[in-house]
């Protein structure tokens, strides 16, 4: 079985990947299987993000991880012109957006490469890519794209 190419543009993230502890290895060993994953709280149900050892709720510490389908709205974003690190220089100018969850958290992430201009409310997809053999970036992307 023949794992997809990494392409290059994506490679450049890798040095911005943050060291692997308790609470992140689950999510990015799911991200680098294609799924995004959330905690849920046992005791209230709700979903969180980002992991933390508690939930933000209730205090619960009862909290188990769920495949999430990831797709929410645009709740707000910015359109970033400056190359803060060189891995964003191909995406220039590039969208960075706090994206509401259908699932509830809200989450802050890059939407690189696109074609149209979004707005607030716009419907957004998850987009994994590869950026090495054992690590995946999350970043979002139009539904209707
Ligand atoms: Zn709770």
């Amino acid at each position: 079985m023949n794992e997809p190419p990494i392409a290059d543009k994506f490679a450049a993230f890798e040095e911005l990947i943050p060291p692997l502890d308790d609470l992140n290895t689950p999510y990015r060993e799911a991200l680098s299987r294609g799924e995004l994953i959330l905690q849920q709280c046992q005791s209230c149900t709700s979903y969180q993000y980002p992991f933390e050892s508690f939930c933000y709720e209730c205090g619960s510490n009862l909290l188990e991880h769920k495949v999430s389908r990831g797709q929410g709205f645009i709740y707000s974003f910015v359109k970033v012109h400056q190359p803060y690190h060189s891995a964003f220089k191909p995406f220039i100018p590039y969208t960075v957006a706090t994206i509401q969850l259908d699932d509830g958290p809200r989450l802050l992430s890059a939407m690189l490469d696109l074609t149209t201009e979004v707005k607030i409310g716009d419907r957004v997809k998850p987009r994994i890519e590869k950026i090495t053999a054992s690590e995946s970036m999350l970043m979002y992307e139009l539904e209707r794209s």
